[in-house]
Order: structure tokens, then C-alpha cells, then sequence
């Protein structure tokens, strides 16, 4: 077992602190408050080959870097804002998505640019009446002649109102398929963003389809492959993000956290973070956030070996979980530890707190990924009670 990180990773990781530090810190408190997606700064983190395309092949436009360098560089990315480790968590599910199940014309059509930060993509699974539940879908694609027609609606999406390309779950004859579509197609109203207390900036919001025609070459896979596809996507690509951004989050508190508590002084000089009873719960953060980083950085290393959702579901379930407890729990305690401070806007740990509830519903709720779990351990998939 190595736990060291190659020379490529770690100049990687290194790429990504900096340009977090010096491009995305100062910004992340304004586009909090007044929310507009920064596309110029989505395009600087492609440019640097650390962005939208870090697992897409280099014959699609992407960098190829891996999945553990994907989360070593979201980790970081996240710490300063995490509405753009949103964006880097699922925007690319599309595009994996469409690099295993989409034909060679479809590739190339839509992946490079998405990869590139020049055009942004969307993947819509969640629906009014699905959520967690993403088997449940009421969106119909209906086969008419050499087209489908498409009716129904989307919720939560991430940059649903920004996106250039939309895939998407519907229900055709076949069962539960998958499908791309372009912005400016008619009938497809994309957005408007929901008003959200957490990764504002990330412009979540729904989609809906009102008789919007599509060609049956936009089919991505073969109709009944849909769900299949889309949780490859969302296990694969779309946890292993909520994983990095839930770690980032957690790792951005705790150094605010004990700086402060440095930094913070009296009973005679003395500093808060000198106080057993304070160096304890520090502690305890610690060893969370420890562990949660190790337990990202093996499901990164665990599909840089070419194992699939499927084999590691266990693994990236847990790790999904656990992280986004931790960046909650952490955050909490954070804001208790420092006091009134800790509650001011100027401070940011309300905001990190905000955006760290956003990560348990994201990418399959916590409590979904214990379901898997428990499946996993026992053998039964447990749905009621
Ligand atoms: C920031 C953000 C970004 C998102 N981006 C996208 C996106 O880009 N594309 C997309 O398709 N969707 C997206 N989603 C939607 C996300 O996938 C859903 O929120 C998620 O599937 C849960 O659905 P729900 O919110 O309707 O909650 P529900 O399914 O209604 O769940 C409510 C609660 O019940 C629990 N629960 C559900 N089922 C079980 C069970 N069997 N046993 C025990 N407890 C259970 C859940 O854990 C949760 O606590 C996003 C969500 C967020 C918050």
C-alpha cells in the first residue's frame, strides 16, 4: 500500500490551491450574495486542464488526468468555493454518460466543447414526484415518426438555466431511456434558477418540456438504458464530486476555524485555541476530516484501477455518506467554536454551513446511500419501513 501521491497529482493539486486562492476566494463571498454563474472562471479551470474534462479522454477534448487527480483538484477548488466544486461535480456526468453509451457522432458533437468550459452541460434525473426514487419517471418521450415528443419536468438541476446541452431520463416504449438535447430547441424551457440558500451560485433550478420535439438520433444508448446509464453517471462521476466538494468544505472550516482560535486571545493572554476543552473538539474535527480525505482518496484510486460503480457502489456509497456528515458536522461545531463571530457574513462559516446541507441531498441522499448499504451488507434492498 502507497499512500503517496505522484509527482503529476501533486503538481496538480498544487495548479488548483493556487488558482482557488488567488482567482476564486475573493469572489466566492459576493457570488453568494448576488448568485451569477462565473462561466470566465468554469473556462480558466478547463484551460488549466484541471476542470470539466480531468476523466474525459484526450480525443474528446478532456485532459485525462484521473479520477484521483479529479478529486485531489475539487478538494481544492471547493475549499474556496464550493458552488464550482458543484459545477466540476456534475457537469462532467453528462459526458461520462455520453462516453459509454453515446455512438461516435454524439461523442463528438457534444463532448469536446463541454470538456473544453466553452459550452455547459446538464444531466436531469430528478423529478417532481421521483427524487430520491429516480426510477419514478413521469417525463414521456413519445416515438412520432422519425422524432420523439417530449413532455414533463425536471427539478434541482445544477445549472439547468445555463446549460447548452441537456441530458435527460424520459419514458418511451421501450422503458426508461436517455436523451441529449440543445438549448434554443422548441419546447425545452431551461430554469429558471431556484432561490437556495446553499451553492447559490451553482443555479440549480428545473427544466420542462412542453411537446418538445426531438430526433430520434438525440436517443443516447437504446431506449431502456436510461436509468442505467444515468446512475453510472451519478455514481462515477456525480459522487466522487459531492465527496471532493464535502471534503473541501470540511477542510476550508477547520483551517478558518483553528486560525481564528489562534488568533483569538484573553484570560490573560492567552489563546483559545490553548484550551483543552477547545483543542478537544478540534481534535475530534480532525480526525473526521482525516478520515473523510482517505476515504475520498480511495474511491479516486479505486476507479483510476478501472473498477466500475457497480463493483465499488459499496465504497463510493459510504464515502458519499460519511463525507457530507462530517462537512455538516464540522461546520456546525466550527461556528460554536468561534463564538459570535461565527455567525457573521464576513466570517463565511454560515456560508460554508449552507452549502454543506446542500451536499447530502446531491448526488443521492445520505440516507440513499446507507439503502445501498445496507443492501450491500445483507443482501436485501430494504425501500420500506
Ligand atoms: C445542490 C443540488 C444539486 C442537484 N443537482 C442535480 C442535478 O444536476 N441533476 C439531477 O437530476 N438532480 C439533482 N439534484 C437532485 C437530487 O438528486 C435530489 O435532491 C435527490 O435525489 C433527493 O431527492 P429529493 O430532494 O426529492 O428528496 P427525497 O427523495 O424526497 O428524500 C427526502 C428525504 O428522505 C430520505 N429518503 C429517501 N428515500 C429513502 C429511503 N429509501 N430510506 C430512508 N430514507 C430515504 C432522503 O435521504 C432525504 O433525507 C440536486 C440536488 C441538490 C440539493
Amino acid at each position: 500500500m502507497d499512500f503517496s501521491l505522484t509527482s503529476e497529482q501533486e503538481k496538480l493539486k498544487n495548479i488548483a490551491k493556487e488558482f482557488a486562492e488567488k482567482e476564486l476566494a475573493p469572489k466566492a463571498r459576493e457570488l453568494d450574495k448576488n448568485p451569477v454563474f462565473p462561466r470566465d472562471l468554469l473556462k480558466r479551470i478547463c484551460e488549466l486542464g484541471i476542470g470539466v474534462g480531468a476523466i474525459i479522454p484526450k480525443e474528446y477534448g478532456g485532459n485525462a488526468i484521473g479520477h484521483l487527480a479529479r478529486i485531489l483538484v475539487n478538494i481544492e477548488i471547493a475549499k474556496a468555493s464550493a458552488f464550482m466544486g458543484l459545477a466540476l461535480q456534475t457537469i462532467p456526468i453528462g459526458l461520462w454518460v455520453l462516453l459509454h453509451f453515446g455512438n461516435e457522432e454524439q461523442k463528438k458533437k457534444y463532448i469536446p466543447e463541454v470538456a473544453k468550459g466553452e459550452k455547459i452541460a446538464c444531466l436531469a434525473a430528478t423529478e417532481p414526484t421521483g427524487g430520491s426514487d429516480i426510477a419514478n419517471v413521469n417525463t414521456v418521450a413519445k416515438k412520432v415518426g422519425n422524432n420523439y415528443v417530449v413532455n414533463g419536468s425536471k427539478v434541482f438541476i445544477t445549472l439547468a438555466p445555463e446549460s447548452d446541452v441537456c441530458l435527460f431520463t424520459a419514458k418511451t416504449e421501450g422503458g426508461v431511456s436517455l436523451f441529449v438535447v440543445e438549448k434554443g430547441t422548441e419546447g425545452l424551457i431551461l430554469g429558471p434558477a431556484d432561490e437556495r440558500e446553499g451553492l447559490r451560485a451553482a443555479k440549480v433550478g428545473g427544466i420542462r418540456f412542453k411537446d418538445c420535439k426531438i430526433p430520434e438520433e438525440n436517443l443516447v444508448g437504446k431506449e431502456g438504458q436510461g436509468l442505467r446509464a444515468a446512475l453510472k453517471g451519478i455514481t462515477e462521476v456525480g459522487r466522487p464530486g459531492n465527496i471532493a466538494m464535502a471534503v473541501g468544505i470540511s477542510e476550508a472550516v477547520f483551517e478558518k476555524t483553528v486560525q481564528f482560535l489562534k488568533d483569538r486571545k484573553f484570560y490573560g493572554g492567552k489563546a483559545l485555541a490553548g484550551l483543552q476543552g477547545i483543542q478537544f473538539t478540534l481534535a475530534d474535527m480532525y480526525m473526521e476530516i482525516e478520515a473523510s480525505k482517505l476515504l475520498a482518496y480511495k474511491v479516486g484510486w479505486l476507479l483510476d484501477q478501472g473498477k466500475t460503480g457497480v463493483e465499488i457502489g459499496k465504497e463510493i456509497a459510504a464515502t458519499k455518506a460519511y463525507t457530507s456528515e462530517v462537512a455538516k458536522k464540522v461546520a456546525f461545531k466550527a461556528i460554536s467554536l468561534c463564538g459570535a463571530y461565527g455567525t457573521l457574513p464576513g466570517f463565511d462559516l454560515i456560508r460554508y454551513l449552507r452549502d454543506a446541507l446542500e451536499t447530502d441531498a446531491s448526488a443521492g441522499a445520505n440516507n440513499v446511500c446507507r439503502m445501498l448499504l445496507g443492501k450491500e451488507l445483507t443482501g436485501i434492498l430494504s425501500l420500506g419501513g
